[in-house]
């Protein structure tokens, strides 16, 4: 198992943030959701040194959908980060924490009214407009309420990644966006000549996530700046900004070859830098909207084993606490993930095991085949990168409560969200 951040080894067990996994264990419960504060933070300033935030006015907009409690809204604003939402439960998150309206990006394929009317109301920096009815509504909302919104396009570029097709969102067969193809991006444009209220800054697109290659990056870079270049000349309206959507693909398995935020961000800046020069135009100012690699490292969960069941020369499997209703991503994408005994990091791993979730699915498998050290009932297990997507796409699928979420730095633990009680499971049942 790869140690991440400030995971550290110390006689035989494991520690992050310098506080020991089995203390945390102790005192929170298990199944338990630990982030590491200060990757977090690492992740951030990375992000907006190589993107040249400081020095371009570039933005780096952390996508909220990764991981969202207040804890985080509070951590990004600090880092002075933009956000992403996608939902009124994520915009609200966000107002209800002091974050910032301005420097939010609301994205969304099907934003309802009341969601449009409240990112009006709030006053969030830009609306990232997905289709003709997004158009309408926020045109009508803004009459209303007498505002001028500054809004993107998003735009399917037609660049496929090499990722899982559900996080694949590039293509021409999208639900995403206005299409290039049917020309339905400049049909949109077209619109803007009946509109008052609403003023377009900027495209965006997001091509999918955990992506590693870098050329469909680039490639997605061309294709903007060339469209800006022709919104220019074709209908005189000068776009100030270019959203490249999500960031650079995360290391889950020895599988996973990731590049460096540095590189990734380097090769972006440049490619935009090269393509412009060679267009003649100005550089707008670049949008970059990690989600996956400022946050799926600093999260691991810590699990307890319970049955151990040896089906004798087919497979042997080990149950958790836990399962699909804390990392759907198994189940839902095959995703791969590491896992340890914290209380036996150097025991040798000569056992092949099968670790599986306690939810009444067959597919609710953590992880297939897996080489762990000597176990027993009662040990605490850890996967390691489960911070996006995880918590973020919990379930209380068999009524099973949602865990506990800690956060650690320098030896101290912050709680971020309690455990549900069954009362919580229950509270909405009339
Ligand atoms: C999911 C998403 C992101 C974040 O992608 P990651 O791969 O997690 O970095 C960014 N922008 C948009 C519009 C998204 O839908």
């Amino acid at each position: 198992m790869k140690l991440h951040g400030s995971m550290e080894i110390k006689n035989d067990e494991l520690y992050i943030g310098g506080v020991n996994c089995l203390d945390m264990v102790k005192e929170y419960k298990t199944p338990l959701y630990v982030f590491d504060e200060q990757l977090i933070r690492d992740n951030c300033r990375e992000y907006r040194k190589y993107f040249k935030a400081e020095e371009n006015g570039n933005r780096v907009a952390y996508a909220g959908k990764a991981f969202l409690p207040g804890y985080m809204c509070r951590l990004i604003k600090e880092e002075k980060m933009c956000l992403d939402v996608v939902s009124g439960g994520e915009l609200y998150t966000a107002h209800k924490s002091g974050f910032p309206m301005e420097n939010i990006f609301f994205h969304g394929n099907n934003k309802t009214r009341e969601e449009v009317e409240m990112g009006v109301e709030y006053g969030v920096g830009k609306f990232v407009v997905d289709n003709f009815y997004e158009l309408d509504l926020l045109e009508e909302i803004c009459e209303r309420e007498d505002k001028v919104q500054e809004i993107y396009f998003r735009i399917t570029p037609g660049i496929e990644a090499h990722t899982h097709e559900y996080i694949k969102t590039g293509q021409i067969d999208s639900k995403f966006g206005f299409a290039l193809v049917n020309g339905d991006l400049y049909n949109a444009i077209e619109k803007l000549k009946e509109y008052k209220r609403v003023k377009l800054v900027g495209l965006h697109a997001h091509i999918g996530s955990q992506i590693f290659e870098l050329e469909p990056f680039l490639d997605e870079v061309d294709v903007m700046m060339k469209l800006v270049k022709e919104i220019k000349e074709n209908y005189g309206i000068e776009l100030t900004d270019v959203d490249l959507g999500g960031g650079v693909g995360v290391y889950y398995t020895e599988e996973d070859k990731p590049r460096a935020i540095k590189d990734f961000c380097e090769a972006i800046i440049d490619r935009a830098e090269k393509t412009c020069a060679e267009l003649g135009m100005e550089v707008p100012h670049l949008v970059i909207e990690p989600g996956r690699s400022v946050i799926a490292n600093a999260g691991s969960t810590l699990y307890t084993i319970g049955s151990i069941k040896d089906i004798k020369d087919v497979r042997v499997y080990v149950s958790v606490d836990g399962g699909m209703t804390d990392n759907i991503r198994p189940s839902l994408y095959h995703a791969g993930y590491e896992c340890s005994i914290v209380n036996k990091m150097n025991g040798d791993t000569e056992n092949r095991v099968t670790i599986a979730g306690k939810c009444c699915e067959s597919g609710d498998i953590l992880i297939n085949n897996v080489a762990i050290s000597e176990i027993e009932s009662g040990d605490i297990l850890i996967t390691t990168s489960t911070g996006a997507y995880g918590y973020s796409m919990a379930s209380n699928y068999n009524k099973i409560q949602k865990p506990a979420v800690i956060a650690v730095k320098n030896g101290e633990i912050t709680p971020v969200c309690r455990r549900q009680t069954f009362e919580d499971v229950l509270a909405l049942e009339l």
